[in-house]
This record gives C-alpha cells, structure tokens and sequence, in this order.
C-alpha cells in the first residue's frame, strides 16, 4: 500500500501526464530499461502503447495435461506435485484431473513450491514419452476467480530483444494501457467517419490491437489504426498544399506554353519513331503545359525507355514560348552527359544551352548566371546548384528533374519559396508503385513509359561466385579485344576500409590490371575533380577506355550504347533499385548486353535474395515491388529523413485500399472545412505528428 504523500504526488503527476511523457513514468523503468526500449524506438508513453506486436499467441484453448500434443505451444493449469532444482534447473512434476506433466525451467525459480496451481503457457516437448513444458510461462493461481495474465486470451509476442523479454514489455504496455490511456488517448477522427464506418474508438484499437478478442477485433483494430495514420497523412498533405499555394491564385500561375518552330522542327527529323508511350506522354506535358496551372507531374519509366527525349520535348517547348527551362540532374557526370548531348540539337534549333554546377570555375560560373538572368541562356542543365541563391532566372516557366528519386521528395516548395510557380516534372527510372506515389504526393499526376524502344534486347543476368572467376576473365578479353566492346566493372567501395570484407576499386584495379594487361583500364569515384570525371567520362565514351572500374557513381543514366556488359563486384551489398539501375547501363547498343553480378564472400541472405530477383525479372516495376516489401518505403525513395513513410501500422503493399479510402475522406473533409476549423483535435493530432515531416507551420 502506498502511502499517502506519495499517493497525492502520484496522482498529480498522473493529471500531467500526456502521450509525450517520457516511458519513465511508468513504474519499473529505470536505466537499463529505458536503454533496451530507447533500442526498440520507445522512449515515449505514445510509442509504447504503439508498440505493434510482431505477432500473436492464441492462449485461449486451455488444454487438458492428458491432450498436450509435442511440438507446440499450449497452456494447461496444473498443480506443482514435485519440485526439484539443480544444476541451474528448475524441474517440476505438474499434475490434473487428467494426468501428468513435466515443466523445466533454466534457472532458479526460487518462490515455486510443491501444492501450488499454476497456470502455464510454452513449449512442449516430448521425452522419454513424457510431455514437458520448456521455459514456459506461468503464473501461481491463488484465488478460483482470478484473472490470469499468462492464459486464456491471445497474447501479443513484441519485438523484443536480450535487453528486454516479452514480459517486461507486457507488463509495461498493460500497465500504460491501464493507467494512461483512458487519460491520453484522446479520440481526433470526426465522429461522423467513426460512424459511418463503424470503426473503433482509438483507445478501444489500441487495446484491441494488443489483446485482440478475437481475429475480426484484430482486423477492426488494425484497419482503424492502419486508416488513421494514412487519413492523418492524407490529410495533413492537403493542408500543406493549401498552405504553399496560398490563396490569392495570381502568384501561384504558372505560363503557358505551347509548342512552336523548334519543337516541331525537332519532332519532324527524328532519326526513329516515338514509342506509343512517349507519344502518350509528350501529348499529357503539352495539355498541362497549355494551362496556367502548374503542372505537377511524375514521368516513370524503366531505364532505357527513352524519358530523356520526352523531357527535350518538354524544354523546347518552353523555349518556343519565350520563356526558361532548366533541368537538373542528381550527379555532375549526368548533368554533363545531358548538356553533352543536348547542347548541339539545341543550338541548332536556334536555342542556348547553359551548364550549371557547383564546380565551374569563377568566371564561368558568373558568365553563365548573367546568361541566365538576362534570359540569353534558355535552358539551364545542371545539378541541384540551379537552385542556389544566386541563381535568378529572367523567366524560369519549366523545371525537369531527372532520376528524381536520388532527391528525395520532391522539393516544391523550395521552387515556390523563390517567388516563382514553374511547371514540374519529375522523371524516374524507380518505378514508384501506387500506394507510395499517393501517400507521398497526393495528387501527383502521372505519366508512364511501360515499353523499350523496339529492338532492344533483354539484358542477360547471371551470378558468378569466385570460382567462375576466370571464366568471366577470359569473357572480358573476347568481349573487348575481339569484338571492341567495352565493359563496367563497379565496385562498392573506391578504397580498402579493412573493416568490412568488400571489393574496393583500388584492390580490383590491381588485380584487373595483372591479369588483363593489353586491355586500356581506368578508375572512376566520387572523390576525383570533375574535370577528371568528365574526362574519364569522355574517354569512356569516345572508346580510348575498354574497361571503366567505379563506384555507383555510373548507376544512373550514363549512355555508352558500345558498353555491353557491366560487372558489380559483391553484387549482394548493394540495393535492388541500384542493381537494376547498374544494369541499365548496358544493353543499350547493338551486342547483347550481359550484366554479371558478382556474389561476393559474405552475402547475407538477403543479399541473396535480391540476387534471385534480379535474375528473375528485368521489370523495374515488379523489383520496386520487391524492394517496397523487402527495405520499406523510406529506404527507396529516400523519404526516410522525411519520417512520412515511418508507418506503425499502415504498409504501403498491404493497404492499398484503406490509404484509397483515407484519401477520399481526406479530400472531402477538406473541401468541406479547408482550415479544419470544425475538427480542432484532428487539426492537432496532424501538427503534433506530422508538423516536422510535413513542414507546416504552426498557426494559431
Ligand atoms: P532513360 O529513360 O533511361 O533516360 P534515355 O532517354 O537515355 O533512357 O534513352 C535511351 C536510349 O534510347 C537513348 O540512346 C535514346 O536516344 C534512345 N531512344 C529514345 N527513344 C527512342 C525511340 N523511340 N526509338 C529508338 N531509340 C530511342
Ligand atoms: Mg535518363
């Protein structure tokens, strides 16, 4: 019993107490807990009592001692009828109405006395032909009507670690269940959703959804939780749009623009035919291109498929309306190869190119930002330094983003802060499935090139282990000596770290360079000058390099169409949107392309996997699939640093459907009350969760 001046003590702390309470409040948790659950990601009641279990146990069935099947987990109430401890065990002979059993424990169990009942939960096992339980769980019944708290209900089993066991996770989340919820967990969905849908309160699914009655509250529980984090998101997305694109609609017009002389100039003397999908999706730019709406648009599609052209499209139709354009690439080498290759149609077209990067010299650099500020210099091409300060367009009408997902998410408002509404249209290669477009974006329209120019042939793809090694060697030599192609070899580190058992660049420098001594080999990493890497870069392309050793410097974009195979050195350390990426670089010419993926020492077995997958599918949408299930979402679009993607419970494969479902509510709620002025507790619940990842100011 407590007393008194500690019960009135307690009793205020507990008025004060919110979901964002440390977990210390709760009794029982002192250094050592709080550093096993801080390695669990709890370090707040909320996160405790969000604690999802990994899975269930259903201790409802309570079996007879004469029924236990071996092999499986089962409960039974049973009397202790002998006790024995030693050698670090404690052995128990356990009895019923129907028979016996025995019980073992490792370790002491000093309080355990012969007479007593015991309601029992684990393993059984069999040996000798008796039935025995193997560390199970129990507790000491005292009293016929107590409620038992290892049996008779389906128990949650959490993610828990050697620093902290399923039953100390039990007994705090039960005690925050019961001390704090009813106090904390404060309802914030509109009533009106809660009914038309049936869905339980939240409190009642965070109980639920730790002691589900049965499968369908489980299910109820799960969706109601599920719907509530994407409804939040959804909605907190549209307040944010709101938010950036203001309300008086001047500032937020974008131009128009139509196509003219260069466009169809360009069009007419195509060395090919456009694919039926870059037809489609050079048809939808020019709709949004047409309206002074901002166009806010997605271009998807698989390496190789030929974005770059619809992207051209796109820029010479903003030069044909008098205005600027920029496109922006993630690396410097991409930035370069498109200026490259763009530069020559351009002038020719009667338009100027200007190359941007945080790297040019003084001079340059101060030429080319007067060029753009002039508005001499009609299309920008450079890295993410287009959007440094000092750059200030004349009339900046169209902004391109190539290999998107190497930005993260898209940074809109960083254009719209400068005062400016472009047009937007983000170009990737990771395909991006549905559900993840829609919980990022929202509204996010969407193009998709789903076809390969014709005539191209599928990549092959194969795992060599090291002892194929001089196969692949003798490969290479034909390959580049014979036939004159030339050849990737990537690496995941540029120099030995000792630590970790990887390839560097410089050890597969070496050894390449002994055993192929007439083959012409360079290095190419992150950490060169950019003159060396556009040099590098140029040699490759003009065929003086037969065999370029890099990083993943070259996962994205580079065109050689005479390189023809690529080889990743420990193939299974790297992520299945970069192999894809990698093998993208070939196959690209006439010579079949060959993507070789070394397996490398110490792969794990998920590494292995992902190896597996890649031989089983060239289709970039169906491994961004893969990976969504494999990574999680953060991980493949690099939205991780933004924590929108960092669901408790909602998974972006699963639940297509409900985050449907949330958005609808999300926009009707919206267009009803645009301010959330009739919900104040949603309004908070979306602040106090998502104000950090969602950027939304707090406004009183
Ligand atoms: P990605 O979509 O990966 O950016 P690119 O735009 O680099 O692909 O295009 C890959 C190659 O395909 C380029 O060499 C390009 O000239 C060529 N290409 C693009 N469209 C077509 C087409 N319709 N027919 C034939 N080749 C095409
Ligand atoms: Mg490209």
């Amino acid at each position: 019993m407590r007393i008194q001046s500690h019960k009135s003590k307690y009793e205020e702390a507990l008025r004060s107490v919110r979901l964002s309470s440390p977990v210390e409040i709760l009794k029982g948790i002192g250094s050592r807990r709080n550093a096993a659950l801080a390695k669990l990601g709890v370090f707040t009641l909320e996160d405790l009592l969000y604690l999802i279990p990994r899975r269930y146990e259903d201790r409802r069935f309570v079996s007879t001692l004469s029924n236990l099947i071996p092999g499986r987990s089962q409960c039974a109430i049973a009397k202790v009828i002998k006790l024995t401890v030693r050698q670090g065990f404690t052995r128990a002979v356990i009895q019923d109405d129907t028979g016996t059993a025995k019980a073992v424990w490792f370790g002491h169990r000093n309080f355990l006395r012969e007479g007593m009942t015991l309601a029992i939960s684990g393993n059984v096992d069999n040996k000798y032909n008796v039935n025995e339980f193997v560390n199970p769980e129990f507790e000491v019944i005292t009293s016929p009507d107590q409620k038992y708290s290892v049996i008779g209900r389906i128990f949650p089993v959490y993610p828990a670690n050697s620093d902290i066991s399923q039953r100390v996770l039990r007994t705090l989340i039960n005690s925050a269940l019961e001390n704090y919820s009813e106090k904390c967990v404060i309802e914030f969905l509109p009533e009106e959703i809660l009914k038309r849908f049936g869905m339980m309160s939240n409190r009642e699914a965070l109980i639920n959804i730790h002691y589900p009655k049965d499968n369908t509250s489980y299910i109820r529980a799960r969706n109601r939780l599920a719907f509530e984090e994407l409804f939040l998101l959804q909605t907190g997305m549209l307040l944010r749009r709101q938010k950036f694109s203001g309300t008086n609609s001047d500032s937020r017009r974008a131009q128009v623009l139509k196509p003219g002389k260069s466009f169809y100039a360009f069009m007419n003397k195509l060395p090919f035919r456009l694919t039926d999908s870059q037809r489609i999706a050079i048809h939808e730019i020019l709709e949004d291109l047409s309206r002074d709406k901002p166009m806010n648009r997605l271009l998807q599609g698989d390496v190789g498929s030929g974005k770059t052209l619809v992207a051209f499209a796109a820029l010479l139709t903003a030069g044909d309306s008098g205005t600027q354009s920029a496109l922006m690439a993630p690396t410097e080498i991409l930035a370069w190869q498109h200026y490259n290759k763009l530069r020559k149609s351009l002038e020719s077209l009667g338009l100027r190119a200007g190359f941007l990067s945080g790297s040019l010299g003084a001079k340059e650099r101060r030429e080319i930002l007067q060029g753009i500020s002039n508005g001499e210099i009609n299309i920008v091409i450079g890295t993410h330094s287009i959007f440094s300060e000092h750059v200030n367009f004349r009339s900046l009408s169209l902004v391109i983003i190539d290999e998107q997902h190497r930005f993260g998410v898209l940074q809109r408002s960083e254009l719209i802060s400068k005062g400016i509404s472009p047009h937007v249209l983000a170009m990737t290669a990771t395909p991006i499935p549905r559900t993840l477009l829609l919980s990022l974006y929202g509204d996010l329209d969407s193009s998709r090139l789903n076809e390969l120019p014709p005539g191209r042939k599928a990549i092959q793809t194969i795992i060599i282990t090291h002892e194929n090694f001089s196969v692949l060697i003798s490969t290479i030599r034909e390959r580049i000596l014979a036939r004159h192609e030339q050849i990737y070899w990537v690496c995941p580190l540029i120099e030995d770290s000792g630590e970790r058992d990887l390839t560097s660049i410089n050890q597969a420098y070496e050894r390449l360079s002994k055993i192929l001594p007439d083959v012409n080999i360079a290095v190419l990493h992150g950490r060169m000058t950019p003159d060396m890497k556009a040099k590098i870069m140029q040699d490759f392309t003009d065929n003086k390099i037969n065999l370029l050793i890099s990083t993943v410097i070259i996962e994205v974009g580079v065109d050689v169409p005479n390189a023809s195979m690529i080889v990743i050195q420990d193939a299974g350390n790297f992520g299945l949107a970069q192999l894809h990426q990698l093998r993208g670089r070939v196959g690209r010419g006439e010579a079949q392309g060959v993507c070789v993926l070394l397996e490398g020492a110490n792969i794990t077995p998920e590494g292995r996997e992902r190896l597996n997958a890649m031989i089983r599918t060239s289709d970039g949408f169906e491994l961004s699939e893969y990976d969504l299930r494999q990574r999680g979402a953060g991980e493949i679009c690099g939205t991780r640093q933004h924590g929108i993607n960092e669901f408790r419970v909602a998974d972006l494969v699963r639940d297509e459907k409900i985050l449907l479902l949330a958005r609808n509510e999300a926009r009707a709620l919206i267009k009803r009350d645009s301010k959330l002025d009739s919900e104040p507790k949603l309004k908070r619940e979306i602040y106090r969760r998502l104000a950090g990842s969602l950027e939304l100011a707090i406004t009183s």
